[in-house]
């Protein structure tokens, strides 16, 4: 099998009746950067920034954050690179910093909230991001947002940086699109309004599903209770692709689902034609698109959540599908 991922690697990522998907790769360490080249992946959908900092004894100063941030460019080449700002706290505690007990640490101080409460951190981080990619595209994403008043603050921080940079005569980078994620329900409400500030916005499936389901990502007894490929969160997600094309806005997705090939076939099926998967999944994903009928899932998929409910799983019909 892994033979004849090699030979699609060339092949431009196409459904069978056309369509063209991008095709990414989630990512966070050095060590997955040749998975780029390997996979022949249109790029980085997902940057974690927060492995260095998990993976460090002490908090990275931001001569090592740019450092890494160009050594990921530079890897990538002509191809984008989406960097998502640290979402640490909650549960991604790091060892050198005051641990802050909370009692629903998943709901709590974590990525963009603490970001924009603590700005030096966050602040450091843009700036090493705005250098590294001096004359070069560059891709930020915040994780967490719940309310568009935070993009707009955390975009506010990425300009103020961009004008501190310019008046110290650095480079800038040649292209800035600022993008969010896209994993706290409240944000589905608010896409109007989104879309007028976006560049761009990718979901994070698996946070998605936990906060609309209210199950703990976590926790074994209950992550299994729940489809995750059923009417609710499909309907979610078609939600904010409609949303997205209404815009003309990109929208991608970058949580586990879409490196099942299965959760892949149903985001084709909502609309969604760019996503990130991980290194081992580029492969399988990648073979399933090229079999695809894109049109067709499309037509199906829309059968299945505009009826009314039918004891069938949509599951079951996506495995018959791909079958
Ligand atoms: C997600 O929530 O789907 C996601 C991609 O982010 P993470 O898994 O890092 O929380
Ligand atoms: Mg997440």
């Amino acid at each position: 099998r892994q033979e004849q991922y090699r030979e699609l690697r060339d092949k431009p990522c196409r459904t069978k009746d056309g369509q063209p998907v991008e095709l990414m790769l989630n990512a966070g360490l050095v060590i997955d950067l040749p998975h780029i080249e390997d996979a022949g992946a249109a790029g980085i959908g997902l940057f974690r920034t927060e492995l260095q900092f998990m993976v460090s004894t002490s908090l990275p100063r931001t001569s090592e954050q740019l450092s890494l941030y160009r050594t990921v460019l530079d890897a990538a080449g002509d191809k984008p690179v989406t960097f998502r700002t640290l979402d640490i706290g909650g549960d991604k505690a790091l060892p050198y910093m005051d641990t802050i007990v909370e009692e629903n640490p998943a709901l709590g101080w974590r990525a963009i909230r603490l970001g924009l409460d603590r700005p030096g951190l966050l602040r450091g981080q843009i700036r090493a991001l705005l250098r590294a990619a001096a004359g070069r595209a560059l891709r930020i994403m915040f994780p967490m947002v719940t309310v568009v008043r935070e993009f707009d603050e955390a975009k506010t921080m990425v300009e103020r940086e961009l004008t501190y940079l310019r008046q110290h005569g650095h480079t800038l980078p040649e292209r800035i699109d600022v993008g969010t994620m896209i994993e706290v329900p409240a944000l589905l409400y608010q896409l109007d309004d989104l879309f007028e500030r976006v560049d761009f916005v990718s979901v994070g499936s698996n946070d998605l599903f936990q906060f609309l389901y209210a199950v703990d990502r976590g926790n074994a007894r209950v992550t299994d209770r729940f489809d995750t490929m059923s009417a609710p969160i499909l309907r979610a997600l078609r939600h904010v692709a409609r949303k997205g094309k209404e815009a003309g806005k990109s929208v991608s997705l970058c949580g586990e689902m879409a490196s099942q090939p299965l959760g892949a076939l149903a985001l084709i099926a909502l609309g969604y034609r760019s996503m990130s998967v991980n290194a081992t999944a580029h492969g399988p994903v990648k073979a399933l698109i090229l079999e695809l009928d894109a049109a067709r899932i499309e037509a199906e998929m829309a059968t299945w959540l505009d009826t009314p409910y039918d004891r069938v799983p949509i599951r079951e019909k996506l495995t018959a599908f791909a079958a």
